[in-house]
């Protein structure tokens, strides 16, 4: 991981982005999320007057903050999502949920509540985003049991193709996330004695 994140700056919510577990592809989604730089409409500046609708509800004007966490199709999943990684917050900007996790997840607080939830973090991120521009693009729709079942899927795969270590929260990702127990690494074999 180390020769895509080398030269970008140390900043305080970097671990979020980029760990052990980080999957590229979402995390330079949300990288780009958090700096709230992604091409929504209203930074376009279209003349098109519907057009700054966020397209995911059709009602309310589509910025970083309300594509995130305040449109009615994507709170859902960050509920469901939430109980599933074991963590309750109702973010309602970038600077206050990157506050919060920063703090929160580091680390040294546990494999299952720090790694599991930056993945989920950023694999519902790149979803979100995916389906406004699926939307957009392709006039494609994906419910939102659709979207939650294929970010749980990204989120299960990268777990499955990692070796883990048993222990207590292994045991509890394997159950949460109905992962087989092949994920886990055999213990290390003893040398014979003679
Ligand atoms: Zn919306």
């Amino acid at each position: 991981m180390k020769h895509y994140n080398s030269h970008l700056p140390n900043l305080p919510w970097t671990h979020l982005v980029w760990s052990k577990n980080s999957i590229p592809q979402l995390s330079f989604t949300l990288w780009v999320a958090i700096q709230q730089k992604l091409p929504t409409l209203n930074r376009r500046c279209t003349t098109h007057v519907n057009a700054t609708l966020c397209t995911l509800c059709n009602s309310q004007l589509q910025n970083h903050n309300h594509l995130f966490f305040e449109c009615d199709y994507t709170e859902p999943l960050w509920t469901f999502l939430q109980a599933r990684c074991g963590f309750h917050i109702k973010p309602s900007s970038w600077p206050y949920l990157i506050n919060w996790a920063s703090q929160h997840w580091r680390s040294n607080s546990g494999f299952y509540n720090s790694s599991t939830s930056k993945l989920a973090l950023a694999a519902l991120v790149y979803n979100i985003w995916m389906e406004r521009n699926r939307r957009i693009f392709q006039r494609k729709y994906l419910s939102q049991n659709s979207l939650l079942h294929q970010t749980m899927d990204m989120i299960r795969l990268k777990f499955i193709s990692t070796t883990l270590t048993d222990s207590p929260t292994v045991r509890r990702i394997i159950e949460e996330w109905d992962l087989p127990s092949s994920v886990i690494r055999p213990p290390a074999k003893l040398p014979d004695r003679k």
